[in-house]
């Protein structure tokens, strides 16, 4: 049995599954990842340039570097591995994904119960009165106003976006992600290198795992399954083995 038709019989008999992604499940959809080769750490730190205090206390270092990651994910697309974990939970198997990604792509492919933990690129926020804006309206004040820090139309304010920056306090999307995932009997990682806590715990929380991912993470001893390749053509191979296995 290929360990593609092995992870079906997993999924067949959980019964509550959770999936955790990360930053390697968008690479094939043209978006870096931080720690490849070829991440966002082969070319800056973004500890410090997405960070809480630079954004604060050194905007145009954020706004130089911290922002070139957020500027363009409004123009990636979801690729075969976010539609594979869409028709995943279609089926019925999959129950939700906690995602540690910013780029909407799980949403934009069809994945409905998604706990966004590391917060989204869709909207952002005035620090001083709340008000809420598209993310759209404060990329253009960047890029084409050249507006440092981009100020609220109403107050005059800062904006900053709806991202969870490193500094940060985590936003209630976690605190439901742990809740599911206490109530989980599977996790499916695909693309976290599972060192970015408090997301790194969850695995943990599980009785059965299966890994999918480029490169070894902390937990793959503890794993049932585990896939050192590329996630799209891997979970595609997941999804028609589960599809096999419910018309056998
Ligand atoms: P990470 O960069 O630490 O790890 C990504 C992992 O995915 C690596 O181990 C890499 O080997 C693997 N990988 C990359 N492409 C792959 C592929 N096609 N197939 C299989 N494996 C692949 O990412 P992380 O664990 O998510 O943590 C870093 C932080 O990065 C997160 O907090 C996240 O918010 C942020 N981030 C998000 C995005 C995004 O929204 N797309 C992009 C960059 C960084």
């Amino acid at each position: 049995m290929s360990l593609y038709q092995e992870a079906a019989d997993l999924i067949l008999s959980s019964k509550h599954m959770l999936a955790l992604t990360g930053a390697g499940i968008s690479t094939e959809s043209g978006i870096p990842d931080f720690r490849s080769n070829t991440g966002y750490y082969s070319k800056m730190d973004p500890m410090a340039a997405l960070s809480r205090d630079t954004l604060l206390n050194n905007p145009r270092q954020f706004y130089r570097e911290g922002f070139v990651i957020l500027k363009d994910l409004q123009d990636k697309k979801p690729n075969e591995g976010h539609y594979a974990l869409a028709q995943l939970e279609d089926l019925g198997y999959l129950k939700g994904i906690v995602t540690q990604n910013i780029d909407n792509l799980h949403t934009r492919a069809g994945s409905k119960t998604v706990y966004e933990v590391h917060g989204h690129t869709r909207t952002v926020h005035c620090l001083k009165c709340g008000k809420t804006l598209p993310f759209e309206d404060y990329r253009k004040k960047v890029l084409v106003d050249q507006e440092i820090p981009p100020k609220c139309p109403s107050c005059g304010g800062d904006l900053r976006p709806d991202v969870v920056m490193f500094g940060d306090m985590m936003p209630p999307a976690f605190e439901a992600a742990f809740a599911a995932a206490q109530n989980s009997d599977l996790m499916l990682v695909c693309g976290s290198s599972l060192v970015v806590a408090p997301v790194s715990y969850l695995p943990g929380m599980v009785k059965k795992l299966i890994i999918i991912n480029k490169e070894e993470t902390p937990y793959d001893y503890k794993a049932d399954i585990v896939l050192h390749e590329a996630i799209g053509p891997a979970l595609t191979k997941i999804v028609e083995a589960v599809n096999e296995k419910r018309s056998s």
